[in-house]
């Protein structure tokens, strides 16, 4: 295996002078050099063939000592340096000081066809940034995260992505639900992949600490580095990387909201500068339809993280990244005139996005009315328990000249079918007749319609239920529903007859289950 390595980040960027890994505040730097920890027996457990393809590696490298060296972390080619970096983050709601990389370790940069990728390691031990943590990951949230990233890249949503999952060989003890009651895990590590791990807080940590000389340096490296079609770094780049963040940020809420991902841990120091995807923790996926659901038990009593919240989260967070960048350009209006404008825009695209759902092509003259269409709908969505996943996708096959038979049709995604009362099968006959009415001034064939609704209306999501029994299998040494879900998610928008079990609704079971409809931020 041969990855040629750069120090694009280190050697733009200031580095912490101290050599020694203990945990500290780091300050006047935005990354310390790490090692990770050396390992005994790792072994790995699954790669993503396209992720290895996509930096310059072979199937033959992947299954290569190196490989198994080099992505677990324990023990890195020459001349590599890793590194953590220093970021802070607003959490909860609440400004956090000083986080950092605590189990992350960056390994640094390799370009492939003209792409510059950053390799990251998740789970690879402690950095000054650890504070009272260990710096390792477990191996059900290593699968969860191995699992989602690459199902949500697949979806066609803009995220981080990853690259291998191992085993340490150690075990990692954690109390899962804090309750009390540690207990000794597998310990794993997944290799993520993205062109850039800066997050928001990447920026609010040099601006709390006034520490302007720092912030513009790696304002200015992240917009050569990432954001070079802005121009050379000024003021006026300044605010136009703001703009982008925020329009970047608010397309990934878009795709969140279009296919029930929930993140679960909306903090500053989890949402990326490039707007992908990050830190996939207590994520879940919506299966009934619900504004206020959100799987994090930590959330729970707030619900601040909520499915339908996440807009807002979004807005307030650019709101922090703004005021941290403020010292740079010393006058507000011009980004409060971008954060103004990010709920218009939410508005119009969350439309387009509902619309493109429902197989309704833009037409300036009906907004008001799919407006009203849309709303009636998620009301009726919310008056019964039904799967999002199975009604958009079932919606396609909708025949608009026999609303009539319509319910018959999203039957499915019912979870109790029989709470449909007389008064809301009526409710759901109305709403399917404007439907159909709707329809009619489509110009589009119905088949031409249905091929565009299962482009936005996935088949198969990574239900919550199917990365715990993905776990549970794990647990025991069997790796084989890893790779089964990880083939399938590879193609979500594609109709796959062998793995129709997996386009179901939850089942029972699951329904209140520790993995599946609560996490915890443990892992
Ligand atoms: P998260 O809630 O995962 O976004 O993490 C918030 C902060 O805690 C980040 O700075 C993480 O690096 C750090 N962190 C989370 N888990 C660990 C761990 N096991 N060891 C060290 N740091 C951690
Ligand atoms: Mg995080």
């Amino acid at each position: 295996m041969q990855l040629d390595i750069q120090h694009l980040f280190t050697d733009q960027l200031p580095a912490d002078p101290i050599l020694e890994n203990t945990r500290r505040q780091v300050s006047g730097a935005c990354y310390s050099y790490v090692t990770p920890q050396s390992l005994t027996n790792p072994s790995l457990i699954h790669a993503s063939d396209p992720m290895a393809k996509t930096i310059g590696l072979s199937v033959d490298d992947i299954n290569s000592q190196t490989f198994l060296e080099t992505f677990s972390g324990s023990k890195l080619p020459t001349g590599w340096r890793p590194y953590a970096m220093c970021y802070g983050g607003h959490q909860f709601g609440n400004w956090a000081g000083q986080l950092g990389d605590g189990r992350a370790i960056n390994l640094g940069q390799v370009t492939h066809n003209q792409q510059t990728w950053t390799l990251q390691l998740k789970g690879a031990g402690a950095t000054p940034y650890s504070r009272t943590a260990d710096g390792k990951a477990v191996l059900r949230s290593s699968i969860r995260e191995y699992l989602c990233s690459e199902a949500m890249h697949s979806l066609g949503v803009p995220t981080t992505r990853a690259l291998s999952l191992m085993l340490t060989g150690d075990k990692v003890m954690r109390d899962m639900l804090y309750d009390g009651n540690p207990a000794l895990e597998q310990g794993a590590v997944v290799c993520r992949v993205a062109e850039s791990f800066i997050r928001f807080g990447n920026f609010e940590i040099f601006a709390a600490r006034q520490d302007q000389t720092t912030l513009k340096a790696l304002v200015d490296y992240t917009i050569k580095q990432h954001f070079a079609h802005l121009g050379t770094p000024s003021r006026e780049t300044y605010i136009a990387l703001l703009q982008e963040v925020s329009d970047r940020t608010l397309e990934m809420v878009i795709h969140w909201q279009r296919i029930g991902f929930v993140h679960g841990v909306m903090n500053t120091d989890n949402l990326s500068i490039l707007g992908l995807t990050i830190d996939y923790g207590p994520y879940g996926w919506l299966e009934g339809y619900d504004y206020d659901w959100t799987p994090n038990t930590t959330d729970r009593q707030h619900k601040r993280y909520r499915y339908g919240n996440q807009p807002n989260i979004a807005l307030w967070n650019l709101a922090k990244l703004a005021n941290a960048i403020y010292p740079l350009i010393n006058e507000a209006a011009p980004l409060e005139a971008i954060l103004n404008s990010f709920k218009d825009q939410y508005e119009v695209k969350a439309l387009q996005m509902m619309q493109s759902k429902l197989g309704l092509s833009y037409q300036p003259s009906k907004l008001d009315s799919d407006k009203a269409l849309i709303n009636e709908l998620k009301v009726l969505l919310h008056a019964t328990e039904t799967d999002m996943t199975i009604f958009f996708r079932s919606l396609s096959h909708f025949d608009l000249t026999q609303p009539e038979k319509g319910l018959e049709v999203i039957k499915d995604a019912f979870y109790t079918p029989g709470e449909l009362d007389m008064t809301l099968s009526q409710q759901w006959n109305d709403w399917l007749v404007d439907y159909s009415q709707r329809l009619q001034q489509e110009s589009q064939s119905p088949e031409a319609r249905s091929t565009q609704m299962n482009q936005v209306n996935p088949k198969y999501v990574l239900r919550n239920y199917m990365a715990q029994l993905a776990i549970d299998d794990a647990d025991k040494g069997d790796y084989g529903l890893i790779d089964e879900l990880y083939t399938l998610l590879q193609h979500p928008y594609s109709e796959q007859p062998t793995s129709e079990q997996w386009y179901a609704k939850r089942p029972e079971w699951a329904r209140n289950k520790v993995g599946c409809s609560m996490l915890s931020c443990s892992s």
